[in-house]
């Protein structure tokens, strides 16, 4: 409840003086203690981004917005760092607290609104028609048009667009952001996806010169069935999902600003990708402000398996390793590289590309390979339910996946996320020991514990060893039996390694 009640003007000179292009810092003019609460109430206004490229946000074209970062919030403040004071740059992307949202917008006549949330008002918006489709998109696992023409340009008499402005209404508990999208012309196209008997109304909005965007619909509503059923299979825990066609590759809660790609395979990678992001940043409430590996590293997981698994893409085709990899894989320095843990917002952007993405990715994998998927798979789901909404920060999962899988893995965290070190296993030897034995050497020389495949040939055969390290130890030796050994070579399922011309040795 309020205990005071004071006007702030954030015009005032000395309180702008107290602030960045973020934050804004204010005194309560007395403590808060514990337990009790404060009222703050703002007026407010927003400048839309104009650049129609903005990747995030803005002005989608005369006529269509995708809205978000729009209203002001109160920082985070929790028991590890105490207040979040990170600056929006562009790159770092979301760390909120879990809110109940109740909001309205209004716009002018003839727009539609899309939005994180239920929405409370269809009745008083949408006119027969309309509701009739937008119903039974509600209750069917059917793809239903609901606007497939300019819709909102064909006035009927009983069509409430006629008014000048309309508001909707809209509701989202315990979320921790919400967005919104606006078109007069968009088409929509929308089902209800049924996840362990709970359904997920799912739409793509999109615009009329992008017709085939309507497909994406049916990649999402496999993708949203493939996470709660597969990867993490910890069911869906949105009711809504809108895919709305922007600019963008950008995730919010039941809201993606995403771009139509030229091909299909770049559009199944980006709709699994950023649905994935549901479970990591926003079911978990992951600080990514400074530790962006803790969500995007699962986010190239999901989208992985996804992709390879519900839609059959090829490695290559998939964007991990192939694309995630390609910066660092060209890099002949380690300037991308740094430790995991480096915070963040303190990274250039290809540093932080890598070391949120590629290189997470890589030690998720690394680590189901050592775990086996069964017990890395009841790591994750322990992690996500004893952490859901808590703001997990690294120990916390790190002691999670020690705890739950009963093994001390400190050493694969502090070799992954503390040290320096790149992916590059070498063979240093094939040594003859008899006529009929041989002693391969493998040495870690990159430092990254990883696992590898072996294939050593004879003139007639192949035989394939899978070396998954347990430790980090950082030789290895296989003892070979057989004939004359012709051929050596190192295979890296899911990670690749650096260095390529020590990965064969051949007699
Ligand atoms: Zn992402």
């Amino acid at each position: 409840m309020p205990c005071w009640r004071e006007n702030i003007d954030v015009n005032n000179d000395s309180l702008l003086q107290y602030g960045d292009a973020t934050n804004l810092w204010l005194d309560l003019p007395k403590p808060l203690p514990t337990a009790d609460s404060v009222m703050l109430v703002f007026d407010w206004q927003y400048k839309i981004a104009t650049d129609m490229d903005s990747h995030r946000e803005g002005v989608i074209d005369s006529a269509s917005f995708f809205i978000a970062y729009f209203f002001p919030r109160i920082a985070v403040y929790d028991d590890v760092f105490g207040w979040n004071n990170t600056q929006y740059n562009d790159q770092v992307e979301f760390y909120n607290d879990f809110c109940n949202f109740d909001y309205t917008i209004t716009v002018p006549q003839y727009y539609q609104v899309w939005a994180t949330g239920d929405w409370l008002n269809t009745n008083e918006i949408l006119d027969k028609q309309a509701l009739k489709k937008y119903n039974a998109a509600m209750s069917s696992t059917r793809e239903v048009n609901i606007f497939d023409s300019l819709y909102y340009f064909q006035k009927s008499k009983d069509n409430t667009q006629t008014n000048k402005q309309n508001t909707f209404k809209f509701k989202a508990s315990n979320i921790s952001d919400i967005a919104f999208a606006a078109s007069s012309h968009y088409y929509w196209r929308a089902t209800s996806v049924d996840v362990k008997g709970k359904k997920v109304f799912t739409s793509v909005v999109y615009n009329s010169r992008n017709i085939s965007y309507a497909n994406i619909l049916d990649m999402a509503s496999k993708s949203i069935k493939y996470f709660a059923n597969e990867w993490p299979g910890t069911g869906f825990p949105f009711s809504h999902m809108t895919l709305f066609n922007g600019y963008g590759q950008m995730e919010f809660p039941m809201m993606c600003n995403d771009v139509h790609n030229e091909n299909v395979d770049d559009d199944i990678t980006l709709t699994t990708h950023e649905i994935s992001h549901t479970y990591f940043p926003f079911e978990m409430g992951i600080n990514e402000t400074r530790f962006a590996w803790m969500d995007e590293g699962w986010a190239v997981f999901f989208e992985y398996m996804a992709s390879v698994n519900a839609f059959k893409l090829k490695d290559s085709t998939a964007t991990y390793p192939a694309y995630y990899f390609k910066k660092y894989i060209a890099s002949k320095s380690l300037d991308l590289d740094v430790p995991m843990m480096t915070p963040s917002d303190v990274l250039f952007e290809k540093s932080y590309g890598f070391n949120s993405y590629g290189k997470p990715a890589a030690a998720l994998f690394a680590l189901k390979a050592m775990l086996g998927d069964s017990l890395f798979k009841i790591c994750l789901q322990k992690y996500m339910s004893d952490w859901r909404g808590k703001h997990p920060q690294p120990w916390d999962f790190f002691y999670s996946f020690n705890n739950t899988s009963k093994r001390n893995l400190n050493w694969f965290w502090q070799n992954w996320y503390y040290d320096w070190g790149r992916t590059d296993w070498a063979i240093t030897a094939v040594e003859k020991q008899t006529s009929n034995e041989t002693i391969i050497t493998l040495e870690n020389i990159g430092g990254k514990i990883f696992p590898v495949d072996v294939y050593i040939s004879t003139a007639d055969t192949t035989t394939v060893y899978h070396h998954i390290p347990q430790t980090n130890a950082r030789i290895f030796t296989i003892t070979a039996t057989g004939n004359d050994i012709t051929k050596v070579q190192l295979k890296f399922p899911l990670i690749p390694d650096v260095i390529k011309m020590n990965d064969v040795w051949e007699k």
